[in-house]
């Protein structure tokens, strides 16, 4: 393939910089303009998720990863939850255990289920 500078590489439209012209160039997802969600904490990490996020299954607790994280408690997110390494820990003085949903949830989107524990 020869690269020509100043043309796109993929429609031979002429550009200025780079190697795609605009149209060619594909749209990056803005992670700023997505509410961050249990699948995107880090290690270390804590927030508060809905209680729908957190689930029991096969003698398991779990959640789910798509569920919005806020920073800090609110109306509808009041379970406070922390990452640690590949476990998500779940404050049980945030939720009693009878309202953990027992069962796998509908999940409405591709989801991942996510391992975690009552401390
Ligand atoms: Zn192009």
């Amino acid at each position: 393939m020869t690269f020509q500078s100043g043309r796109c590489v993929n429609c031979d439209s002429p550009i200025s910089t780079g190697i795609l012209c605009q149209s060619c160039t594909p749209s990056v997802p803005s992670v700023a303009n997505r509410e961050p969600t249990i699948a995107d904490m880090t290690s270390g990490q804590s927030g508060y998720v809905a209680e729908y996020a957190v689930f029991k299954a096969e003698g398991m607790i779990m959640l789910v990863g798509s569920a919005k994280i806020t920073t800090e408690i609110s109306r509808y997110q009041t379970v406070r939850i922390t990452k640690r390494n590949d476990i998500y820990e779940v404050d049980s003085q945030t939720i009693a255990s009878w309202d953990i949903y027992e069962g796998w949830p509908q999940a409405k989107e591709d989801t991942d289920y996510l391992l975690a524990k009552l401390v």
